[in-house]
This record gives C-alpha cells, sequence and structure tokens, in this order.
C-alpha cells in the first residue's frame, strides 16, 4: 500500500522559519537570506518524507505565513490598494498579512478567522467587482521544480475554488466570482502539467460542512469543468464527512479522494452503504493529523479491513487525516519528557514512521504475527498502567453528578439583588478583565526562576510587590473591581495545568497558531485532579492589599480543554467534567477565603464547536454544563464573572445565557453594535461587560470616544446591568497606553454617571 502525506508543518523543528521571518520583519536579515533559509527548510521536510518512504509527498504546502494567504496571491485574489504599492509580490504579501505603514500610507492587514475546528487562523481575503483575478504561478512552480531537483517528485496542494470563495470575504454572491476564477483554476492545472506536474492535491474541506443543495451543484460544475483539464486531481476533504455530497463526488472521475478516517468516521459509513466509484484511488485518512497519540494499529487496521470489503487493496492509499501542520515537529527535541511518555506519543516526524511501519505490516501475510504489529498493541496497552495518571476517586464523582451539582441554588434574580446590597457598587462599575502588562522584566525573572537562578522566596516577593504595584495603580485610576494583574502567570492554560494532576509538558511542542505565531499547548494525559490550591494565595494576598473588591481569577474547563491536545480513550464531556471539579474545588477555597467575585474565563468556549450544526447541541451542552459546574456550590452573595474573546455568538447566544454566570465581559469593541443587538433581541438579563476598547491596538481613545462608546451602549441596554471594562486582558499592552486608556475610560464613566444623577 502507498503512502500519503496532505501536508507537513512548515515553521521548523525548532521554529526556525519563525525567526526567520520575524528577523525579515526587522529587517535583520535580507530577503535573499530569507528565501535561501527557507528553500533548506523546505528540502529538509521533504526529505524526511522521503527517508519515511512517503510515495505522495505535497509541495506548495510551504507558507511564510499562510496557504489561504498564499492562495489569494496565486489568484490575485487582493484589493487595488495592496497592488498599488508597487512592492515585489513577497512584500505584498507581508503586507497583506500585517498590514502596511509609511508616511503617506496606511493600509489594514486582512482579518484572520479560525480554520475550521483548529487553533490554526487563516487570513480572509476580501473579493469584490474590482478584484482583477491573475495568475502568480511562481511560488507553486518553483517549489515543485525544487523538490524535483532533489529527486522527489511531489503533488502541489492547492486549496479548491468552492472552499476558497465561500472562506473569503466576499461582496455579493460567491458564485458570480467563479466565472472570472475559474478559468484562472484551468489554466492552473494545464501549466502545472506542462511543466511535469502528475497529480494535484486539490483541497475541499468546505465539504465536510453544512452545505446547501445550490452549493453542492455548484461543486459539481467547478469539478465537471476542472476535471476535463485531465489532470489527476485528488480531491481533499479533512476535519470530519462529506455527507451532503458524497454521491455528487463520486459521480466525478476524481483520480483520488482523500477522505478523513478520524474525525470523519462516518464516512466508512458512506463508503459501505453507497459504494466507490472504481476509478478512483481512496486516500484513507487513518493516522491523526490533529493530535499527538501514537497511532493504535489495530483500530487503523480495524478501519481498513472495514473499507477493504468494498475498495480493492490496490486502490488505498494510507495517509494522514489532515495536515500535519497541526502537531509539533518531533519527539526527538524532547529531552526531559521520560520514555514511558514519550512512546505514547507520535508528533508529525513520528506519524511518518508510522505510516512507514503500517505499510511493512500490511505486506506480512498474518497481520497479527507481525512484530511491529504486537509491539504496538504491547506499547497501546502499557499508557493506562501508568502511575499517577488515573484516579478512580474523580471518576466515582463524575458518575454521582446529579442535576443539582449543575445549579446554584438561588436564581439569578434573587442572586443579584444580594449581590448589590452587599457590594454597593456605583452604576456602570468599572473593572478589567484580568491581567496587565507582562513587561520584558517579568518575563525575565520568571525565566531566572525557571531556571533556578533566583530563589522561589525571591520570585515570590518580586511578583507580590508588582501586585501591590498594580493595586495601587488601580486604586489611583478609580477602578472600582480590581484584579491581581496575572503577573505570576505565563500563560491563562499552561498555569492551571501545571498545578493540575494529569497534564504533561513539553519543551519543542510547538504548533503554528497564525503566521509566525506558535502556540505550545499541553497535553492532558491521564485523569485531571487539584491536589493543592492554584491561585489562592496570590489571590487572598492581594485582596488584603486594598478596601476595593479583588476579583479571584481563574481559566474555565472548556479553555482549558480547548487549549490543550486532549485524550482520546474517554470523552470530551469527561475530561470537561474533570477539569470542572478542579476548578470548582478552587473556586470554594477562594469563596472560603474571602474572595466574593471570582471571574472564571472562557475564552474559547466557542472555538472547538462542531463544524455540522446537528452536533452543536450536544456539544453545547456539556460544554455549558462543565462551567456550571465550576460555581454551582457558591453562595448567592458570591458573584460570578465570565469573560470571553470572541464577539461571533449570534448563533450560541442561547447557550450563553445558559451559563448563568453573573456578570459576562465580552470582547466586542470591534463590532460593537452587531453584538449588543444580539443581546438585546435576545433579551439577555444578567450584567454585561460589552468591552469598550480593542485590546489588540496600541491607540489609546479619548474621553470623548469612550463618552460616546458607553452611550451607544447604554442607549441598546439597560444602564443598571453594563459594567465597563476593555475587552480582553492587558497582557500584551505597554505600560504607558494602558494607564492612559484606563484612566480616560474611568474618567468617561465617571461622566457619565454624573448625567444619570443630574438627569
Ligand atoms: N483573564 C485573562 C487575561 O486577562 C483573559 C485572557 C483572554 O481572554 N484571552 O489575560
Ligand atoms: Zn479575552
Amino acid at each position: 500500500m502507498k503512502t500519503n502525506i496532505i501536508g507537513y508543518p512548515r515553521i521548523g523543528e525548532k521554529r526556525e522559519l519563525k525567526k526567520l521571518i520575524e528577523n525579515y520583519f526587522k529587517n535583520d536579515i535580507s530577503k535573499e537570506i530569507l528565501l535561501e533559509e527557507s528553500k533548506s527548510l523546505r528540502i529538509a521536510h521533504w526529505n524526511s518524507q522521503k527517508e519515511n518512504g512517503i510515495d505522495y509527498i505535497s509541495s506548495n504546502d510551504f507558507s511564510f505565513y499562510d496557504t489561504f494567504l498564499d492562495t489569494a496571491i496565486l489568484f490575485g485574489a487582493y484589493s487595488k490598494e495592496y497592488k498599488e504599492l508597487e512592492l515585489d509580490l513577497l512584500d505584498t504579501y507581508f503586507a497583506l498579512a500585517k498590514g502596511f505603514q509609511s508616511n503617506e500610507k496606511s493600509i489594514k492587514a486582512l482579518p484572520m478567522k479560525k480554520w475550521f475546528n483548529t487553533n490554526y487562523h487563516y487570513l480572509v481575503p476580501e473579493i469584490n467587482e474590482e478584484t482583477i483575478f491573475e495568475l502568480n504561478l511562481d511560488k507553486i512552480t518553483s517549489e515543485f521544480i525544487e523538490a524535483k531537483n532533489i529527486g522527489i517528485i511531489t503533488k502541489p496542494v492547492i486549496i479548491g475554488p468552492l472552499t476558497f470563495l465561500k472562506l473569503s470575504n466576499i461582496k455579493g454572491d460567491y458564485k458570480d466570482y467563479l466565472k472570472k476564477l475559474l478559468p484562472l483554476y484551468e489554466e492552473l492545472l494545464t501549466k502545472l502539467k506542462d511543466i511535469g506536474v502528475e497529480f494535484v492535491q486539490i483541497d475541499e474541506p468546505i465539504l465536510v460542512t453544512d452545505l446547501k443543495e445550490e452549493d453542492v451543484r455548484t461543486f459539481k460544475n467547478i469539478y465537471s469543468k476542472l476535471l476535463g483539464t485531465n489532470i489527476k486531481l485528488i480531491l481533499q476533504t479533512y476535519f470530519g464527512h462529506i455527507e451532503d455530497a458524497y454521491n455528487e463526488v463520486l459521480s466525478l472521475d476524481f483520480y483520488g479522494l482523500g477522505l478523513d478516517l478520524v474525525e470523519g468516521v462516518k464516512n466508512i459509513e458512506f463508503v459501505e452503504k453507497y459504494g466507490w466509484n472504481d476509478n478512483t484511488i481512496f486516500f484513507a485518512g487513518v493516522i491523526s493529523g490533529k493530535n499527538i497519540w501514537k497511532s493504535n494499529y489495530a483500530e487503523v487496521l480495524g478501519k481498513l479491513n472495514r473499507v477493504k470489503k468494498i475498495i480493492s487493496e490496490d486502490k488505498i492509499v494510507l495517509g494522514t487525516s489532515c495536515s500535519l501542520l497541526h502537531v509539533p515537529y518531533s519527539l526527538e527535541n524532547e529531552i526531559k519528557l521520560e520514555e514511558k511518555f514519550k512512546e505514547q506519543l507520535a508528533f508529525a516526524k513520528e506519524k511518518l514512521i508510522e505510516l512507514k511501519e503500517l505499510k511493512e505490516i500490511l505486506e506480512v501475510n498474518n497481520v497479527q504475527s507481525s512484530s511491529l504489529y504486537v509491539k504496538n498493541i504491547g506499547v497501546i496497552r502499557k499508557k493506562i498502567e501508568i502511575e499517577d495518571f488515573y484516579f478512580k476517586d474523580i471518576n466515582d464523582k463524575i458518575s454521582k453528578l446529579k442535576e443539582e451539582d449543575f445549579e446554584r441554588k438561588e436564581s439569578f434574580k434573587e442572586r443579584i439583588k444580594i449581590q448589590n446590597e452587599k457590594f454597593n457598587l456605583p452604576i456602570l462599575p468599572t473593572t478589567t478583565i484580568g491581567s496587565f502588562p507582562q513587561t520584558n522584566e517579568i518575563r525575565r525573572i520568571r525565566s531566572q526562576y525557571k531556571k533556578g537562578i533566583i530563589s522561589e522566596t525571591e520570585y515570590e516577593s518580586f511578583i507580590k510587590k508588582k501586585m501591590e504595584e498594580v493595586i495601587q495603580l488601580q486604586e489611583n485610576i478609580g477602578l472600582d473591581v480590581l484584579v491581581h494583574g496575572e503577573f505570576e502567570r505565563n500563560d491563562m492554560v499552561e498555569y492551571f495545568g501545571e498545578h493540575l494532576k494529569g497534564f504533561l509538558f513539553t519543551e519543542n511542542g510547538w504548533v503554528q497558531s497564525y503566521g509566525h505565531r506558535c502556540v505550545k499547548p499541553p497535553i492532558i494525559f491521564g485523569d485531571v485532579k487539584r491536589e493543592s490550591s492554584i491561585t489562592v494565595k496570590w489571590s487572598t494576598f492581594a485582596n488584603s492589599k486594598t478596601k476595593k473588591y479583588m476579583k479571584g481569577m481563574l481559566t474555565g474547563p472548556i479553555t482549558i480543554q480547548n487549549w490543550s491536545f486532549v485524550r482520546e480513550d474517554i470523552s470530551l464531556k469527561e475530561i470537561a467534567y474533570q477539569i470542572a471539579l478542579a476548578i470548582a474545588e478552587e473556586v470554594e477555597e477562594l469563596e472560603r477565603n474571602n474572595i466574593e467575585i471570582i471571574q472564571i474565563d472562557e475564552a474559547a468556549l466557542r472555538e472547538k464547536i462542531p463544524l455540522r450544526v446537528s452536533e452543536r447541541k450536544d456539544y453545547l451542552d456539556w460544554a455549558v454544563k462543565a462551567f456550571r459546574l465550576t460555581n454551582s456550590k457558591v453562595k448567592a452573595s458570591t458573584q460570578i464573572h465570565t469573560h470571553m474573546c470572541y464577539s461571533e455568538f449570534k448563533d450560541i447566544i442561547e447557550s450563553i445565557k445558559e451559563l448563568d454566570a453573573d456578570v459576562i465581559t465580552i470582547e466586542s469593541a470591534k463590532s460593537d453594535l452587531e453584538m449588543l443587538d444580539v443581546l438585546k433581541c435576545s433579551c439577555y438579563d444578567k450584567e454585561v461587560g460589552p468591552g469598550i476598547y480593542d485590546i489588540h491596538s496600541h491607540r489609546v481613545p479619548s474621553v470623548e470616544e469612550f463618552k460616546n462608546n458607553i452611550l451607544s451602549i447604554i442607549n441598546k441596554l439597560p444602564d443598571n446591568n453594563i459594567w465597563i471594562n476593555p475587552d480582553c486582558g492587558l497582557k500584551t499592552r505597554g505600560e504607558y497606553e494602558t494607564i492612559l486608556s484606563l484612566k480616560n475610560m474611568v474618567t468617561a464613566t465617571k461622566e457619565i454617571r454624573e448625567k444619570f444623577i443630574k438627569a
């Protein structure tokens, strides 16, 4: 059986590409060096696939920033104002990604959106009647030739027209642009054929989302045309199953069809139910491209056996479920991780080895007798035996949960009355989301502490000094509800993971989040359990330094789960409940220590929402319940806040209500009115702090601007429910701009309050 890789991580095993791009942005290296070094990276990545005998290796999966943006450049799908900059193509590309600033001109960067249900973000092209599509073949052809020069015949990868148009920001109907775009796709395929390309992988992940009938019809029209170019097209899908389009896809004579058999297990059912097209090769996505566990060969072979009943073996190619972009590069760089953990994991490079091994196993007549197979079964079995990672008491607790464990005793109406009497805050209370600027000094001291250069006592007294300063600052500015600043944490998920049982951390497990930004998600390896307090020490210290109310600051279960690699041997719901029980213990201990306002951030509640609408209810049900589990036991007088990082929640507003948090702060500065309308129309009746300024920008809004924003909010929503706050944590901002902005925010609030009192 042959093997296939949909795409390989491009950032490099030591994040070389990130460093190159950042150095190029800083003018520390020339364009020549950037091009030269990135070529070496590509070659290294191709070679490691070749060494593992991969038969179908991709090219054009490399990107300096994002492959969706590459597609926009490939077809000239970007606006005139960038073209008029008259930069060369690479700098135009970076301008689209980062924005452009000169003395005369300032152009905004393209917006970014999450790529399906991953933590990767793509740049959203803007397409309108003025867009002049044109082919820029340089990148795709030169990468093919580069690989050919080292003896590797690759399949170039492109994003298909349906996905490209449906995910772009389109003025009008996307179908109207096909007339111009399709001939360019045809020309591209023909030109690729001319330079010796045999196969092209054309990605249409949009097929795993709910499509309208007319979309499916459009799909058919598109591919009837493109297949006419006579190049071998591999239609690739990932992140789910393609139900709506399955029969249409089969009726077209694709050279290959790639289906995800990990997230899209239902795909096998479709194969079984509707059969297969004998002319088409099945690219079976059996190795997870999204998670980091060693594959269970017995499971993989089980799936293949089902498929083999319908499709003959010579028509099956083994591969990954999606691009390996979403997993770290290699375990080889994990020096500190013990062998017993490492052997349970597989990053991108190890997944190549898995494919090689599976190929070998399948060549043996009696698979079960293959030593590689036997070894795999043995290793997989060992996971559950690792000590201190599995806790029966936690799972017993979960199985005994009752409805009342998810409910606060008193209704919001009763609670808020008690809370208002107790806290006696002014109308339009002011607060912040939690973190204050993390300066270089703080990062330096933290890293010295982690390396053992300074002692724990020294580190703690430094953090305490910072907390006292930030408390003094907030009092001087006149904020009503204070925070401790989050100086003790590097990251809102990692910090909690480090203080809970069940988590593993890597040294180099970096995954691209967008452009040159990477994240290093923790691994939820076993049962999550809290054995000692996490934030209580810091929150009580901060509380003792002020007479004002100090918010306790926690990360919620869904955010911790969504920003980690998760187990696959128990359900997501069970993982979420385990984390929720741990956070609940922290909430209760904070309460016992007189922290009367507790914020539980669910920054990422929406991130892993299922792509198919029919699967969403189930996810939202347990996600909401997990949140409620964290605070169901607190007194009516304890005020629970939550914070969310996105404003796109029109479709999940009912679930947001169900969270039953007393106060919610939301990121809304970019799309304020729309979000307010959603709250208004849904009769959102709890307290809400629609972020009043965009913390992603350096800009300091004036008092006047703040006043206008506050007025537009109280025009829409009942003023006694409103909180005034920035739209997210201030961690990434400079100190100076933060102080000015908060001062203006508080001044504006006070002036508006005055008017109320007069009125
Ligand atoms: N409390 C966190 C902070 O202020 C929330 C961050 C977030 O929403 N991403 O940094
Ligand atoms: Zn946020």
